[in-house]
């Protein structure tokens, strides 16, 4: 399963908690302060790691930025 990242609106306590896709966004008590006020977080680190592929640093494509070369015929 994987892991979503969480921020409490109240205390502004981030916490990660491990749990089915289809509950990623069903409500979830902070573990500071008890609120069941979280928000789920998009992980900058992901963000950021993703923008750099599709700018070329992870794909072997210089021709196209989709990150497989179906599109472009680059091999
Ligand atoms: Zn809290």
């Amino acid at each position: 399963m994987p892991i979503y990242e969480y921020v409490c609106q109240s205390c502004k306590q981030t916490f990660e908690t491990i749990r089915p896709f289809s509950q990623a966004d069903a409500p979830i008590n902070c573990p500071n302060c008890g609120y069941l006020d979280a928000k789920r977080q998009i992980s900058l680190v992901n963000a950021v790691s993703s923008g750099k592929s599709l700018t070329g640093g992870s794909s072997s494509c210089g021709t196209c930025q989709s990150g497989n070369c179906g599109s472009c015929g680059h091999s």
